[in-house]
């Protein structure tokens, strides 16, 4: 995170520029379009070819980068993945993950994508990736050593996957 005045104001000034990896990560119910492929409206690098009238999932979606987290050298058409967070509620209690798409398959084996999951897990995320390769995506928890005896994400595993907690 970035820490002085200066940074913080560039970073508050974020913009998507030349990135358009959500287009493709990301499902967009509204259009039926697939995570992991391209919106037919995306002109890669460019921007959204409906932007007036895109769908309000692509209006209200901002990835952690464009929030502020990381440095430039990670914007999502860099670093080849796309973090968001998403919250479940487990037990009547809130668990937030950061979830990691990869805009490549593999992305997150490259040192800039080994970069992010040890920056996170240092910070405590619980992190979800998910594998947009398959129909449908599969998903995998990646947990930091002080909460890998945590009950309740051993619940949400377990229920996200079908099966019964122990
Ligand atoms: S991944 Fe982030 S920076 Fe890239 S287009 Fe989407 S919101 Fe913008
Ligand atoms: S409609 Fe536009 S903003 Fe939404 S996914 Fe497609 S190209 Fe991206």
């Amino acid at each position: 995170m970035t820490t002085d005045a200066s940074s913080e104001a560039a970073v508050a000034q974020r913009q998507c520029g030349g990135c358009t990896a959500c287009c493709k990560t990301h499902e967009i119910r509204e259009l039926a379009k697939p995570p992991g492929q391209w919106c037919p409206h995306c002109r890669p690098g460019r921007g959204c070819a409906i932007y007036e009238s895109r769908p309000e999932e692509c209006r209200t979606f901002g990835c952690l980068w464009l929030a502020g987290y990381g440095p430039d050298r990670i914007r999502p058409d860099r670093s080849r993945v796309v973090l968001g967070t998403v919250t479940f509620t487990v037990r009547g209690k809130p668990l937030e993950l950061v979830t990691m798409n990869e805009l490549s398959p593999g992305a997150l084996a490259q040192p800039a994508g080994q970069e992010i999951v040890q920056q996170l897990l240092g910070n405590g995320a619980v992190l979800l990736q998910w594998f947009l390769q398959y129909s449908p995506p599969r998903a995998k928890f990646i947990i930091p050593p002080a909460r890998q005896r945590d009950a309740t994400i051993a619940e949400l595993d377990a229920a996200m996957h079908g099966r019964q907690s122990a």
